[in-house]
């Protein structure tokens, strides 16, 4: 795509675009400072659907109107209300229907799917992350390894970028799993590291997890609603990810999970169990044998929290009346874009540590010039009414959203970067 640097340009694209109705869509936040905000942080927080308000207002109703018969009598039974999000989970993910489930929160499912997918041996007890991963998904791996018995230090296995790089290469994966591959129980990885945005080669790392006889599972925290997916056809064995970032379904929302078929029929795994991974047919008989849940389903445990859903429900209906090929496509280019821009304008002051092959929204950020302190400058920005997000060290993560976020969005956030360095 060709780009100008100028304001016209900026909002001759958003004429153009195919997605401008979109943003309306939306609530933004308020302004600090009388000017509009310029929010760059979809990727931490995503902004709110008005379509999300309006189903939570519809499930208070339904609660206030129907009181306990809302289980089986109002418009959307809260029995089956969850089943409401797998057409929206399947698409943005590549999964059949029957391999994506509603529940919980992220971490919280990486753990209920580690009991199935983790089962170390003396032999085989190690997992592998990678070296920056998200300080929840280490937490809960390395807890899983004490759980077992095993000694997390020496259980977990990093995939790490090489000196002064900050790109995980996949030949380097190849050359550790070629190493310990034997050892290693589970790969547990990121869709999109959440500090670089690199978008890490999903397929290339299911395939090495077969062959080596690993479990693998994905962390899609960054990956869903940003970057395209086919989970049925990669197959990992599961995956999980919240629904507050790229999914914009409201803080702590209700998260997802994905398992494969091959683990869904014939039941051949362990799960932990609940009444809601009950086979629903049966499920009010209240029977003391367990008769299990056909797919993902399985994995869940208890009623869900209708109100903490019904954003969610609502959040995916926006993507799908969008389409995920135009959100992806304008994603494209408003992040090049920016990118664009940067380099232009600051290229030898400001860097970028996210592949421009292997990237969805978010770009990070990060200072070359060493009179300008990298902190100081992102809270010059958040004076200027940015919300972009600081990452320890050194980054400054941006991420313009596609289905809110407007080119001269990124064009204003070129304007105020100008001005918060002629003051550092
Ligand atoms: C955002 C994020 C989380 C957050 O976990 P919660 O259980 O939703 O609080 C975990 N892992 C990764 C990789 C994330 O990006």
């Amino acid at each position: 795509m060709h780009y100008e640097d100028n304001r016209a340009f900026a909002c001759a694209q958003d004429k153009i675009d195919p997605l401008r109705a979109f943003r309306e869509k939306f609530n933004f936040p308020l302004s600090r400072d009388g000017r509009a905000p310029v929010y760059l942080c979809g990727n931490s927080l995503g902004l709110q659907p008005q379509l999300a308000v309006q189903f939570v207002e519809e499930e208070l109703q339904n609660w206030k109107d129907f009181a306990v018969d809302g289980h089986f009598h109002s418009d959307h039974p809260w029995i089956s209300y969850h089943r409401r999000c797998v057409s929206g989970f399947a698409a943005l993910t590549g999964a059949l229907e029957s391999e994506v489930v509603a529940m919980n929160t992220l971490t919280v499912n990486l753990h209920l799917l580690m009991a199935s997918f983790y089962r170390p041996t003396n032999d085989r007890y190690k997992i592998l992350i990678e070296s920056q991963a998200f300080p929840s998904d280490r937490y809960a791996v390395t807890s899983q390894i004490r759980m077992h018995g095993y000694d997390a230090d020496s259980g977990l296995l990093e995939w790490t970028p090489r000196d002064g790089e900050s790109r995980l290469r996949t030949e380097d994966l190849e050359a550790m799993l070629h190493e310990h591959g034997e050892s290693i129980a589970l790969l547990l990885l990121p869709g999109v590291q959440y500090y670089t945005g690199q978008v890490i080669d999903m397929a290339a790392v299911c395939d090495l997890g077969r062959k080596h006889g690993c479990a693998v599972g994905l962390d899609l925290a960054h990956a869903i609603g940003n970057i395209e997916m086919a989970l049925h056809d990669w197959a990992p064995d599961f995956a999980a990810w919240c629904t507050y970032k790229y999914l914009n379904a409201g803080p702590g929302a209700i998260a997802g999970a994905f398992v494969h078929e091959k683990h869904c029929s014939p039941q051949n795994l362990e799960q932990l169990h609940g009444w809601w991974g009950h086979d629903e047919a049966t499920r009010f008989k209240m029977a003391k044998s367990f008769t299990p849940a056909a797919g993902a389903e399985l994995w869940q445990m208890s009623n869900p929290p209708i109100l903490s859903l019904a954003p969610v429900v609502g959040s995916l209906q926006v993507f799908a009346e969008a389409g995920f090929d135009r959100i992806r496509e304008k994603s494209r280019q408003l992040t090049g874009y920016m990118d664009w821009l940067a380099r232009t304008r600051y290229g030898d002051r400001i860097g970028c540590i996210t592949p421009e092959d292997a990237r969805g929204c978010q770009l990070s950020l990060v200072v070359k010039d060493s009179a300008v302190d990298a902190k100081a400058l992102f809270d010059r920005l958040c004076k200027l009414n940015v919300t972009p997000d600081w990452r320890e060290p050194d980054v400054i993560r941006v991420a313009p959203v596609p289905l809110y976020n407007s080119f001269e969005d990124v064009f204003e956030f070129a304007e105020r970067l100008t001005t918060a360095l002629a003051n550092a």
